[in-house]
């Protein structure tokens, strides 16, 4: 037998086509040809499969070797068809039996000695081969991220001589369950916060709905304290969630952690990151922070820092719950259903309205200083939530906060009752279902038409208010959302993006 085929997976976005790696092994003069990989990782590739084999204590087939990497047109990292490329050429030349290898999958780096080395978007490929009915030979250190695939069948190995042991029905490969274990982390609690009541109110608010929200301070008022709470406040994720998000890390390199399987993401990039970092981007596209932050929280402290067309390319993913990243030829595209939590300081010295009167920032930088945050970003933020400053002694006064445990459970309590009502969150109900779910009061709709035109509210913030005050209702377990819930809503719309219009002036 001279011809042998190995299955493996290339990477498309989430997607993990199936990619058949067919090797003939033929007379000839000797000569190696690979087929279908880009044309720098060629060499590599062969470099490491030829040192594999000899270190193993294989042959080299005399004569020539053809290896194609089929379809030509997926995009192909080198480094994960290792693996097949090497079953493939002993499979071909006879040193391995064939028998095995329709109902197998393979992926894994090869290290000169034969060792297996780990490589990403594990858990993407096992989907894959789980729909094709494959059973999926990877490197034992991805074997766990694989093996969270429920009912995907995945064998782990160290070493290519393993796989053949296997193959030759010398030694079975070890098969990998599932087995994460319920994690839970001792994340920062709301107790620690002293007064701030408004604010921590919309940050529960914000948990309930999964809404956006937005805490404008100046610096040394919690803001970020608040924020990093919410971890500890938003309801644990479902097994499903668990999952779309362990997808997504595990495409990153080094993005998927096993010991925090389960955990809602949090994650905070810093405004210098680059926009590739924070949307997405490369070649081969990786996922950015908002894909990472899937199904979890994005926080972005010092808002108006960041680069502003970065900001701009966030109103895809908020509304639509997707990236899309276009390089080059290829297109790739990302889930990237975050919650957006945002700090930013009232101006550019931070203190315009602290109690000490310190700040001497003109009208006209700060209007320039807000303005980085555009009209219609702002717009998509649900709750715009002034955090003020508060003298020490005031502070002093000040009790400890309810703790963490307590805001959650009612926060699990309204996100429940949402589920169950319209099942999806306030944050998400589409356009067309606003009305019919929010159930508003005639006073509270009386209020909501009079507010709307006074504030000169847009169609969407208009939508935005009624959500929110859907969610403070579910918060009270009222079936109406009425008049204060409404009132209520509305408050949190209060940011104005110039310090012309702004009530706390400078
Ligand atoms: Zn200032």
């Amino acid at each position: 037998m001279c011809l042998a085929v190995a299955f493996s997976r290339a990477l498309a976005g989430l997607d993990a086509p199936l990619v058949r790696v067919e090797v003939n092994a033929g007379g000839g003069l000797p000569c190696t040809t690979i087929v279908g990989l880009p044309e720098k990782e060629v060499r590599e590739a062969r470099d490491r499969v030829r040192a594999a084999l000899y270190n193993a204590g294989f042959d080299w087939p005399a004569g020539r070797i053809t290896v194609n990497l089929a379809p030509a047109d997926l995009p192909k990292e080198s480094g994960r068809f290792d693996l097949p490329i090497a079953i493939g050429i002993l499979a071909a030349s006879g040193q391995v039996p064939q028998r095995l290898l329709p109902q197998l999958e393979f992926a894994g780096e090869l290290a000169l000695s034969g060792e297996l080395r780990a490589i990403h978007g594990t858990l993407a490929m096992t989907f894959g081969a789980q729909r094709d009915g494959r059973t999926f030979v990877v490197p034992e250190a991805v074997a766990g991220e694989a093996a969270l695939a429920r009912g995907a069948r995945v064998l782990a190995a160290r070493t290519l001589l393993e796989v053949c042991a296997h193959l030759k029905g010398v030694t079975p490969l070890r098969e990998c369950k599932a087995a994460p274990a319920a994690v839970s982390e001792e994340a920062p609690d709301l107790c620690d916060v002293l007064g701030q009541h408004g604010a921590r109110r919309a940050l529960e608010v914000a948990a309930a709905g999964a809404h956006s929200l937005l805490f404008v301070g100046p610096p040394g008022t919690g803001k970020t304290m608040l924020a990093t709470r919410i971890a500890g406040i938003l309801p644990p994720m479902t097994d499903e969630e668990a999952l779309e998000a362990a997808v997504v890390q595990s495409l990153a390199r080094g993005g998927f952690r096993a010991d925090r399987f389960g955990l809602r993401p949090f994650r905070a990039p810093h405004h210098t990151a680059s926009g590739i970092a924070l949307v997405g981007g490369g070649s081969p596209p990786q996922p950015g922070e908002v894909s990472l932050a899937h199904r979890g929280v994005l926080f972005l402290d010092e808002l108006p820092e960041f680069n502003r067309h970065v900001l701009e390319v966030l109103r895809e993913p908020m509304e639509s719950g997707r990236i899309t990243i276009s390089r080059a030829a290829r297109q790739a595209d990302f889930p990237a259903r975050f919650q957006l939590l945002a700090a930013m300081n009232p101006c550019p010295c931070g203190y315009a309205g602290h109690y000490t009167g310190r700040c001497r920032c003109s009208a006209a930088a700060i209007a320039r200083y807000r303005s980085r945050i555009s009209g219609p970003l702002l717009d998509r933020i649900d709750l715009q939530v002034e955090v003020p400053a508060v003298s020490p002694a005031d502070l002093q006064r000040r009790a400890r906060g309810e703790a963490s445990s307590a805001v959650r459970d009612r926060v699990v309590a309204a996100r429940e009752r949402q589920l169950r009502r319209q099942g999806v969150t306030n944050a998400l109900l589409p356009a067309g279902h606003v009305d019919r779910h929010a159930c508003l009061a005639a006073p509270a709709r009386a209020l909501l038409r009079e507010a709307a035109g006074a504030l000169a509210l847009s169609a969407r913030a208009h939508q935005r208010v009624v959500r929110v005050a859907r969610t403070i209702a579910d918060l009270a377990d009222a079936a109406e959302a009425g008049e204060a819930h409404v009132a209520e809503a509305l408050g949190y719309r209060g940011f104005a993006p110039t310090a012309a219009a702004s009530p706390q002036g400078g």
